[in-house]
């Protein structure tokens, strides 16, 4: 990995600590490089009411979209901590969220790297049509 690829896993790793999930106990904390340079951070938070929850990855993607609208993603990386300790691992995308991310890679016209982080090895996917065949897409 390069270093700044590695800077990105350590930023999903630290946004791990700002999930609210007092239901799963399950933090997952997602870091997304813009092609401006700027690392927007998401975690998930949970609610009572399941559905109202929102995972890591949508939680950046979509502040990223509102706070930086027309600026393509670049890459995005996402880790997860449990029981006291980062998930041995690499941990993957709901299908919503790989959906989610669809949009705005086809959005930017460039697949988005992902780095899907573990304890101790990184898996790096090259692109989420990777992880999402057959997807839906209407446009
Ligand atoms: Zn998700």
């Amino acid at each position: 990995m390069h270093e700044d690829d590695k800077k990105l896993a350590d930023a999903a790793r630290e946004a791990c600590s700002r999930a609210y999930a007092p239901y799963s106990k399950f933090h997952v904390g997602a870091a997304l490089l813009l092609a401006n340079g700027e690392v927007v951070t998401g975690a998930n938070q949970e609610n009572a009411a399941f559905p109202a929850g929102t995972c890591a990855e949508r939680t950046a993607i979509f502040y990223a979209a509102a706070r930086y609208p027309g600026v393509r993603f670049e890459k995005l990386a996402i880790a997860a901590w449990q029981g006291g300790d980062f998930v041995e691992e690499p941990v993957s995308p709901c299908g919503v969220c790989r959906q989610a991310i669809l949009e705005y890679e086809k959005i930017g016209g460039k697949a988005i790297e992902i780095f899907l982080c573990g304890r101790n090895k990184v898996y790096c996917v090259d692109g989420i049509r990777t992880m999402l065949p057959l997807s839906f897409e209407e446009f």
